[in-house]
């Protein structure tokens, strides 16, 4: 037989699986249970890198393994095309981004198609197309109607780099998530979708993801929406001369320190603060600090690490509900507008930010739940503990003691028991080009008006000058933006900010299901055969901004009565990093190795063995030249395998073959076992590629002691095991030894129970009562089956040959001894 060729090999079967669309699916078949496996969709960046060979080859061979299986499998791919890349690209190399972003969609598919991963590619999609973000705005507007798509004035991130708006998401530490620019606050009038509706749903519903997805992706989460319970509670504020009066509401987590609240802080966009401007006598110093405030990062204003800063407001007073006691006002930049109400009463005793600033401004701390020895002189004491210096409510422990208070400002009228959410609403217009436009209309006369139905999509036009500067490049296209009110007809303004381009991800994956769909986002009906997906995959990066998104358009989609189902994806494996010599491949670092590369030298099946046998799919991958030569070595044995299969190896030798027969097959279901659970149950495909290894290796040390039938039989199982792994090379060697099916669409092999019972056992062997040696049979070997081992061994046969046998007793599984004469 011929050497590997993968070069030839492996383009001979992409073309027979294209050819044969082997991989294309429509639901319908109801006998069969189906399996949805996605992959998050990649950015056409034009380049597939390492990490995206892992991500689609892990894929690759859950799909390949239930197909095997006969589940009717779904593994769609597409293109999440919209974003800034390409608009930068316009900018830098003056071309086009539809232009752009095509060409590397085409490129990109050339490299994944020479990956040999089973996609369905008659669901292709791409978001920029209008075929798709036409559905996009069509949510937009049925979001609208329901009140969850809102603009408001607000503050918000800005990248001074990218010029756009950033949703809190995005935002790392102060930094740009996308060009690590520090980033600023702004005041502008923005688009959000009401996802804190949502928020109490989307941490319940992970009740229902607790078995398929990692804990740390449910831990993120729940810190990123980040829910307190506690209480509201009005407090008075009263200008120094008493002739201006309100009431100011703030939230605490902690009610039972109520009596505690020695000073109030404002965060610096207060509304209050303009409303007393005419009362406050430092005004211009308040001022001031506003607009210092401004220039922060949130993330800058709200480390802990950093030293509070703050201005007390003189000329007001606030007074403590529960002990009418007047405590000062500040303005702090360290309270954000955006949590609670903006306002927070300050307990110093109980706080370590509140004492902090304290101390610093010579503010009374008072003790409010009892600790030993004043420790609240050294630092603040933020446990709980029996409630002291709080009036009717002294003695009580801190639980109690808070329900109890909550009921007081219920009962006087003053304050409720109340939740707080860390997630804000999302933000999601951007003032790029790159993007779904945003299918509003503003009129003078009827405010904003949506498009209508028959008028979507709204088209994104080509004709646009991209400079990157602040404002939206739509808003310079005066054939976009002049345009007559739906309603009343009269001249009338489109709205030029495009889509946060994660919308366009969240609900890709029933597009899937549906793609071709002219009338609607997807049909229910098609949709409920796939969703919600079985097994998602993608990086841990995603979970927090994509992965909550599009579980809240799920969300969305089935109060639209568009799917049946509460979460989107079942499971959930997020794949490791690729590193090269420990850190992770980067173009600036150098430190790249292309995936093109690989596949010239040695094939698409050995780069996908590598990257899955080189570590356990959550974890990091480091790149290595030698494992790769590895797996080339190991594909190579298994083509030796076959090569020699019809040769007439496998002629009887001295050792029984039925004994290395069993042996033999024992191996095989252990394998064929081991195999399906560590891909199906455990999703370690490292440690079911070294099952097979191991079989690859007894094959070869029994193809001369089992029968043929036996190492053929081993020899088939091996190249099922590792179907979803190397396909190509597996499918070129189905067919030399004789079949005519693809082995993709063949049956996954089944272990028997019978066989798995079969492990070995070592017996001691007596001859006359006399200790001779130990053989190694089958577990439960019959008694005329264990005598001819024996028999046939050399260490027995020099006492045996030539007598004769009188008498043989066998204690099974423990001992055995022979009489001979
Ligand atoms: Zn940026
Ligand atoms: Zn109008």
């Amino acid at each position: 037989m011929s050497n590997y060729n993968f070069q030839d090999i492996e383009k001979k079967w992409q073309k027979i699986w294209e050819n044969s669309k082997s991989f294309e699916i429509t639901a319908g078949n109801g006998s069969l249970p189906k399996y949805y496996l996605l992959v998050m969709f990649p950015y056409p960046s034009g380049n597939l890198h390492m990490g995206h060979v892992r991500n689609y080859v892990l894929g690759d061979v859950f799909a390949r393994f239930y197909r095997m299986k006969h589940y009717q499998v779904l593994q769609p791919i597409g293109w999440d095309s919209f974003g800034l890349p390409a608009e930068n690209a316009a900018i830098k190399n003056k071309v086009h981004p539809k232009k752009w972003t095509k060409q590397n969609i085409s490129q990109m598919r050339v490299q994944l198609k020479q990956l040999g991963i089973s996609y369905d590619w008659s669901r292709e999609i791409a978001t920029c197309d209008p075929e798709y973000y036409k559905w996009n705005q069509w949510f937009f507007i049925k979001l609208w109607e329901k009140g969850l798509a809102f603009r408001k004035e607000s503050q918000v991130n800005w990248c001074p780099s990218c010029k756009t708006v950033l949703a809190n998401e995005q935002v790392n530490q102060g930094l740009c998530w996308r060009c690590d620019s520090n980033t600023e606050t702004k005041k502008l009038e923005q688009w959000f979708l009401k996802i804190t509706d949502y928020a109490e749903e989307l941490l319940s519903g992970h009740e229902l993801l607790e078995k398929g997805w990692p804990s740390q992706v449910l831990t993120m989460q729940k810190n990123w929406i980040g829910k307190s319970a506690g209480a509201e509670a009005d407090f008075i504020l009263v200008s120094d001369d008493r002739e201006k009066r309100t009431n100011i509401r703030i939230f605490t987590t902690r009610p039972d320190t109520l009596f505690g609240a020695t000073f109030m802080v404002l965060s610096p966009e207060h509304q209050i603060i303009q409303d007393f401007s005419s009362k406050i006598k430092n005004i211009k110093e308040i001022t001031e600090y506003i607009e210092k405030s401004q220039k922060k990062t949130i993330i800058e204003r709200t480390n802990i690490e950093k030293e509070k800063t703050g201005v007390k407001i003189t000329g007001i007073t606030a007074v403590n509900p529960v002990n009418k006691r007047p405590i000062p006002v500040f303005i702090a930049d360290y309270v954000l507008s955006s949590y609670g109400t903006g306002a927070i009463m300050a307990v110093p005793a109980h706080d370590q930010r509140d004492w902090e600033f304290a101390k610093k401004y010579n503010i009374p701390i008072i003790e409010v739940i009892h600790t030993e020895d004043n420790a609240i002189f050294e630092k603040a004491y933020e446990g709980e503990g029996v409630m002291i210096n709080s009036g009717e409510f002294n003695g009580l422990p801190s639980q109690e003691g808070a329900n109890k208070i909550i009921a007081w400002l219920e009962n006087s009228k003053i304050g409720k028991k109340a939740v707080n959410y860390k997630l804000k609403d999302w933000l999601v217009s951007r003032q790029r080009y790159w993007g779904t436009p945003i299918p509003m209309i503003h009129c003078k006369e009827c405010g904003i008006v949506p498009v209508e139905g028959k008028d979507l999509p709204v088209i994104l036009p080509e004709n646009v000058i991209i400079t990157g500067a602040g404002r939206s490049p739509l808003a310079e296209v005066e054939s976009f933006v002049k345009v007559k009110c739906p309603r009343c007809g009269k001249d009338a303004r489109r709205e030029t900010d495009t889509m946060d381009t994660f919308v366009d991800s969240s609900w890709y994956f029933a597009r899937y299901c549906d793609p071709k769909n002219e009338k609607q986002p997807f049909d229910p009906k098609i949709a409920g055969q796939w969703l919600p997906v079985d097994q998602y995959i993608g990086g841990i990066e995603h979970a927090c901004m994509h992965l909550i998104y599009s579980r809240f358009w799920h969300k969305l989609m089935r109060d639209l009565k568009l799917v049946s189902s509460d979460e989107p994806f079942n499971k959930l494996l997020t794949q490791g990093m690729v590193t090269l010599g420990g850190s992770v491949m980067s173009k600036s670092k150098g430190n790249v190795v292309s995936p093109d590369e690989i596949v010239v030298k040695y094939g698409a099946d050995t780069i996908r063995l590598f990257i899955l046998f080189a570590a356990p799919p959550e974890k990091q991958l480091d790149w290595s030249p030698e494992g790769v030569e590895g797996c080339w070595r190991f594909i190579n044995r298994v083509w030796n395998l076959c090569s020699q299969e019809h040769t007439g190896y496998g002629t009887a030798q001295a050792v029984p073959k039925d004994l290395a027969d069993k042996k033999l097959m024992n191996k095989v279901h252990r394998v064929i076992k081991k195999v399906s659970d560590d891909i199906e149950k455990e999703q370690q495909l490292n440690t079911a590629i070294s099952a097979v290894m191991e079989l690859v290796n007894e094959i070869y040390s029994y193809r001369s002691k089992a029968s043929q039938e036996t190492v053929d039989l081993a020899t088939r199982t091996v190249l099922k095991l590792l179907t979803p792994f190397t396909p190509h090379v597996c499918e070129e060697l189905w067919e030399k030894i004789g079949e005519k099916e693809n082995i993709a669409s063949s049956t996954w092999p089944e272990y028997n129970e019978k066989y798995l019972a079969t492990d070995t056992v070592e017996i001691p062997v007596q001859l006359n009562g006399k200790l001779r040696g130990t053989v190694s049979v089958p577990r439960d070997i019959q008694e005329q089956e264990l005598k001819k081992t024996i028999c046939s061994d050399n260490k027995f046969k020099l006492y045996i040959d030539g007598k004769n046998i009188v008498k043989f007793i066998y204690v099974q599984n423990k001992i055995a001894n022979m009489i001979i004469k």
